[in-house]
């Protein structure tokens, strides 16, 4: 058996990471979704809130499921018995940084292997960053996350005005 973990903030979730996501659940036997909570960026959404949504959106996969993780990725992987890390790689940018902990993963944890799916092209450019900016102006982020959570995002934004 085969067990994945895909960690990061995911906040929000968006086109880029499902489609990681799905092309995970046709690699590995399972996959677990690991929303990190002790993300030194202050979020925009809570860790349960983002769990939640992702949750809703990969039902449709029986493989993939969704968790939160504290601490080091190394310790829940361990934890949970998780032998792959997912990672996903947009451009040469990422790459430097990616090598590095990977490398620094495997010290750690000498059975834990991290593989990089590359972006389908269409999503090279996207991040959550980009989503918060664009939303944050009352900009149209459909073409960057599901409808189904273009309300909650909208309503960060709403508050105080
Ligand atoms: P982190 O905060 O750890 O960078 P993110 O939530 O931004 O986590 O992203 C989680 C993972 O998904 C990272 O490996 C990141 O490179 C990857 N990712 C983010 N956006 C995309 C995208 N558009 N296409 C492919 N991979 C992506």
């Amino acid at each position: 058996m085969k067990k994945a973990i895909y960690p990061g903030s995911f906040d929000p979730i968006t086109f880029g990471h499902l489609d990681i996501i799905e092309r995970s659940a046709r690699l590995f036997d399972e996959v677990v979704v690991g929303v990190l909570a002790n993300s030194a960026k202050s979020a925009l959404f809570s860790t349960a809130e983002r769990v939640n949504m992702i949750q809703e959106l990969v039902a449709k996969y029986p493989n993939v499921t969704v968790d939160s993780f504290d601490g080091l990725l190394v310790d829940y992987a361990r934890q949970i018995d998780a032998q792959i890390i997912i990672r996903g790689l947009r451009a040469v940018t990422d790459f430097e940084y990616e090598l590095q902990i990977a490398q620094t993963n495997r010290v750690e944890y000498p059975a834990l292997d991290t593989v990089f799916l590359t972006t389908s092209l269409n999503y090279s450019y996207l991040s959550s960053t980009i989503v918060r900016e664009f939303a944050s102006y009352g900009g149209d982020i459909s073409r960057f996350v599901p409808q189904e959570i273009i309300p909650l995002i909208e309503a960060k934004y709403q508050r105080g005005q």
